[in-house]
């Protein structure tokens, strides 16, 4: 069985062959022509070499000798011929008497078809007439329709023809080949010289149409194997644009099998040779779009057969195209993915509050299939107990009317307008179980397919709901209790002052009378149930002072710290008098706040740099300035300084880092600066360390 590789021998185009005879040259496929000899030597000159390059050039050769007889003299020339030999016995060439050749059109092209179905390019036919025979051979090419893969050749001894015989062959021909004694004569035809040369025209302008094509375009022969199943394809002939379109250049893959140049074509899923097989076989044209794995391209691709066991195919390369296709469908795909995996319940609805598409989540929500919930009112798709009250589904019962889904999808269809995140209570019947929940319910336009539909999105927020309740509960709780605790704080401190007050003033009282009757024991014991009682009555009246800092927002104003600030010194006058103090300060701006909250801050972080001074006199910086959205004020002394482990503790009530014999004070006064500028959503804090001063940092909001 040929395999193709023969085909080697395609250096040329596929349509022009070689006719063997350096006379003649290259022939195109349904050239015919005839020879007219003298003698048997004189005609084996040509007989020989035309048959040898048929059989070269992958074609299979019949010899049809005149009768019986002579086939035997033929078979036994063929025999003894070296380039002819080998052929015979593959059977490659055959040997037949004239009058078992049928030259029927249909005859003729089954032979045609049996030599390509076994791989052949062609027919060769060298048809030999009987000496004097009554009539011109009939040439069997004149009447196949078509344009088959033939070259024949037919050739006439001259003993048969008279002059006039001679004339009438060399007319029915395309040329005459006249072996005479001195050498081959080549007569031409007028009739077939003009034939020629319109078809040489038309051939150009063929070359030129096909060279010009935008579409890819290669012609192609197919393989068969053992079992006359294609198996590989040769290409043949190829255009500019395949080169272009495919990256093969034509003369690195003419001759070649399919296989050879795009290895694992074989089992690309598209099934390239076995759809061009078909095609090549039955004649039937094809059409399709593929993707060559071998190429890494898409190809819209047609195939026809102008002769069994050959095809051609037209290439436009459509990857640009399909490449948007498939991201397009990616996508599309992504969206749908979303849109099935949402944990919201997803529909989309008509005008008639009807079911178009639902997603996963309201399926198993409704617990039916999608066909089943299709053409359902929404109610009744999400098992609303309002819609079971009237058997035509929701939106006619009482309750219906106020639904907010239904004037959700209302407002869509009416006006074109969306619906945002309304809550939806409603009691639905899911499993035969009544359900209590609360739906955040979306609704807007969408269109689908040119149709104006509403697409609802609705999310369960039952679990939010009870949590969101849970935390209001927390919070109003926590609210009165803070509420009860400062009332209790004032009314304790206030109440408790009246009887420390008796102690205090009846413990004087005590001394002033009967001291002289007591002991020096008696005497210390009363000076210290007396000091004790004045530090009490000093930090109850601090404590006063630190739940009174309770100011809401809404009572805030337009406060000048110019103005508080000259406020804070004067209440502290005697202080910085008696302490030698000196005060610097920068450009102070106005905030919005409580002004007398405003004074209380700077007075306590003042009257502080001025109590923990070191052994200069106080020196107290006070500035402001922007940054960040707010105001960043500070307040920096050249005091004792003190260890910033401490940093935070010193804000806390009743937190103090001395000793009260050291540094008089309750420890209240950081804690209340801490309470106001946290009222006012700032931040205070302190950088120190010992012996080097401190400096007070607050921020309030610009
Ligand atoms: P008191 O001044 O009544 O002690 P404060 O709450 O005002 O209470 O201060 C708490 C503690 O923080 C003080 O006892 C002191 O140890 C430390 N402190 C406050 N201001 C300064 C300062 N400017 N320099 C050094 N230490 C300070």
């Amino acid at each position: 069985m040929p395999d193709g590789s023969i085909m080697d021998t395609h250096s040329r185009s596929f349509d022009q062959r070689d006719s063997g005879l350096p006379m003649v040259g290259d022939l195109p496929w349904g050239s015919h022509f005839c020879v007219v000899y003298e003698n048997e030597e004189v005609l084996l000159e040509v007989l020989v070499p035309f048959l040898e390059s048929g059989l070269k050039g992958n074609e299979q050769c019949l010899w049809v000798a005149p009768d019986a007889a002579s086939t035997e003299a033929a078979a036994a020339m063929v025999a003894n011929v070296p380039g002819l030999a080998g052929f015979s016995q593959s059977g490659q060439l055959t040997i037949i008497a004239a009058q078992e050749y049928d030259q029927t059109p249909e005859a003729v092209l089954a032979r045609l078809e049996a030599a390509v179905a076994r791989g052949r390019d062609g027919l060769r036919v060298a048809a030999q007439c009987a000496a004097g025979s009554p009539e011109p051979f009939e040439c069997s090419i004149h009447n196949t329709p078509g344009d088959p893969n033939m070259i024949v050749a037919c050739l006439y001894p001259c003993s048969g023809l008279d002059a006039l015989r001679m004339t009438d062959v060399i007319k029915r021909h395309g040329f005459a080949l006249l072996g005479k004694a001195d050498g081959w004569e080549v007569i031409k035809s007028s009739a077939a010289a003009m034939v020629r040369d319109a078809l040489k025209r038309s051939e150009a302008k063929l070359q030129s149409l096909f060279g010009s094509m935008s579409e890819g375009f290669a012609y192609h022969r197919i393989v068969l194997d053992d079992r006359e199943e294609p198996c590989d394809y040769i290409f043949l002939e190829v255009n500019d644009a395949f080169e272009r379109q495919t990256g093969l250049r034509g003369k690195d893959i003419i001759g070649r099998k399919v296989t050879a140049v795009l290895p694992g074509i074989e089992s690309d899923p598209t099934d390239w040779i076995g759809r061009y097989g078909r095609v090549a076989l039955t004649g039937q044209p094809t059409q399709f779009e593929s993707y060559s794995k071998s190429l890494d391209r898409w190809y819209a691709v047609s195939a026809f057969s102008p002769h069994k066991g050959f095809f051609a195919a037209t290439f436009t390369d459509i990857t640009e195209r399909k490449r948007a296709e498939l991201a397009l469908k990616e996508r599309e795909e992504e969206l749908a993915t979303i849109y099935e995996k949402a944990p919201l319940l997803m529909l989309l609805v008509d005008e008639e509050r009807r079911v178009r598409r639902a997603n996963r989540s309201v399926l198993d929500l409704a617990g039916v299939s999608a066909d089943l919930l299709n053409g359902m009112r929404t109610g009744e798709a999400l098992g609303c107990l309002n819609s079971r009250e009237d058997l035509r589904g929701c939106g006619f019962g009482p309750r219906c009317q106020s639904c907010p889904m239904k004037l959700a999808i209302a407002r869509i269809f009416e006006h074109g307008a969306s619906t945002n995140q309304v809550e939806v209570d409603r009691s639905l019947l899911i499993d035969g179980r009544q359900l209590d929940v609360t739906l955040l319910l979306s609704a807007a336009p969408v269109r689908v397919q040119g149709e104006p539909l509403a697409l609802l999105t609705l999310q369960d927020i039952s679990d939010r709901k009870q949590a969101n309740v849970a935390l209001k509960e927390a919070m109003a709780k926590l609210e009165r209790s803070n509420a009860e605790l400062q009332q209790f704080a004032y009314i304790a401190s206030h109440d408790l002052q009246e009887p420390l007050r008796t102690v205090a003033s009846f413990l004087q009282l005590l001394w002033k009378r009967y001291a002289k009757d007591l002991d020096e024991d008696a005497r210390e014991f009363i000076d210290y149930a007396v000091d004790g009682a004045h530090r009490m009555q000093a930090m109850i009246s601090d404590l006063l002072a630190f739940s009174r800092v309770g100011s809401k927002e809404d009572d805030f104003v337009e406060v000048e710290m110019q103005q508080a600030l000259d406020r804070a010194l004067s209440n502290l006058k005697l202080v910085l008098e008696e302490s030698g103090a000196m005060i610097s300060q920068g450009e102070l701006p106005t905030v919005t706040g409580d002004a007398s909250m405003m004074i209380l801050l700077l007075q306590n972080l003042i009257s502080n740099g001025v109590k923990f001074r070191g052994e200069d006199p106080p020196h107290i910086h006070i500035d402001a300035r922007h940054e960040d959205g707010h105001w960043l004020f500070s307040v920096r002394d050249n005091g004792i300084g003190m260890n910033p482990k401490y940093a935070d503790r010193i804000f806390v009530i009743f937190q103090r880092l001395h000793r009260r014999t050291e540094y008089q004070g309750t420890g209240i006064g950081l804690a209340i600066c801490k309470r106001i500028v946290e009222r006012h959503r700032g931040r205070i804090w302190v950088e120190s360390a010992p012996g080097d001063g401190s400096t007070f940092w607050f921020t309030l909001p610009s």
